[in-house]
């Protein structure tokens, strides 16, 4: 697993949490997932595009070269978003690292299909994974994250919301604005073919 994130707060979670697995479930982890890295922006998720509200978040990672339905058993990779991990104090972001990894643990174990089969029972693998973080000696940190969540992350960005989805369409609009003006700089430059 490669740790492509210089963010301090993350890396510190790890160390601690990395102390308290088990060898077998760490070595699970390792093999399974290629890379864990940080999203410094906000996410958007879901059908209807919502602010994603999940600080991390265990992903497969497919072969751009192959139809993802061809690939049944695509190793992860975890990330996370920081806006959303500084909205956690260090004990509740211990807690959402390790349930991270268990899913990775749980993925791995499950095999052909992980993906696909974990997301369609949600709520029973959130459960799996916050009871495997507590076998591991993190129970407190798990209550902290869960307890963090549902007081003050969730609400806080459903009451955010509007305002940071004003900022994420200015962004896009911002960026398809260079790509017209790169565009007709381009048209301007061609020679007329009439
Ligand atoms: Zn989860």
């Amino acid at each position: 697993m490669l740790i492509l994130t210089r963010s301090r707060r993350i890396r510190r979670a790890l160390r601690i949490v990395r102390k308290q697995i088990p060898t077998k479930d760490w070595r699970a982890i390792a093999s399974f997932v290629e890379w864990l890295r940080c999203e410094s922006g906000w996410q958007r998720a879901g059908l209807m595009s919502e602010l994603s509200k999940n600080g991390g978040g265990l992903f497969p990672l497919y072969d751009p070269n192959v139809p993802p339905r061809d690939q049944k058993n695509p190793r992860g990779q975890v990330r996370f978003a920081l806006p959303i991990c500084r909205l956690y104090s260090d004990k509740a972001l211990i807690g959402l690292v390790a349930h991270e990894l268990a899913h990775a643990v749980r993925a791995a174990r499950l095999g052909a299909g992980w993906y696909e089969r974990m997301d369609r029972r949600y709520l029973h693998e959130e459960r799996v994974a916050d009871i495997m973080v507590s076998r591991w000696g993190l129970r407190s940190q798990i209550k902290a994250m869960r307890q963090e969540q549902r007081k003050t992350v969730v609400p806080l960005l459903y009451q955010q919301e509007p305002h940071i989805m004003q900022l994420l369409y200015k962004r896009v609009a911002k960026d398809e604005e260079a790509v017209r003006e790169r565009f007709s700089r381009t048209l301007a430059t061609q020679p007329r073919q009439d």
